[in-house]
């Protein structure tokens, strides 16, 4: 019997598809379990869910394909998000993807990170003119 498998992902949704039950689908339609690690959801505004998705690999990637064409995008998070300050311009294009505040500039417009609040979405690092944004996992 194929062994089940655990994935973490986090999942972007637009406003169009928020009100969309994804979790209660998976589970019934797709054989695979979610939980739920961190989520914001708002009705009719964009949100995001950090989820824990187990069960077959097939099943998972059935998922996956599940998600996309309902228009919900999907990143695989990284382990580690490193910040190379000697690299920043604090030009402040990161803090502007960072749905939970992760990077933010302070009074000073100096770039500031706090990993505790970081979910590891890998947004960031597609924003940084500079590459000073490190991705690891
Ligand atoms: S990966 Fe980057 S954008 Fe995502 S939460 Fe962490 S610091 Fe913010
Ligand atoms: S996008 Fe890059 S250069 Fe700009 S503030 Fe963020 S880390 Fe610094």
């Amino acid at each position: 019997m194929e062994r089940n498998i655990k994935e973490r992902v986090f999942l972007l949704f637009s406003k169009k598809v928020v009100n969309y039950p994804v979790t209660a689908t998976l589970i019934k339609r797709k054989n695979v379990m979610v939980n739920i690690l961190k989520a914001e959801i708002m009705p009719n505004e964009d949100g995001y869910m950090l989820v824990d998705v187990e069960g077959r690999k097939k099943d998972i990637e059935d998922a996956k394909l599940f998600l996309k064409q309902k228009g919900v995008s999907i990143f695989h998070v990284s382990e580690k998000v490193i910040i190379h300050e000697e690299e920043c311009v604090h030009c402040g294009s990161c803090t502007g993807v960072c749905i939970p505040g992760a990077l933010y500039l302070d009074k000073n417009h100096r770039l500031k990170f706090e990993p505790q609040k970081c979910i590891l979405c890998t947004l960031c690092r597609e924003t940084c003119p500079t590459n000073a944004i490190e991705i690891i996992g």
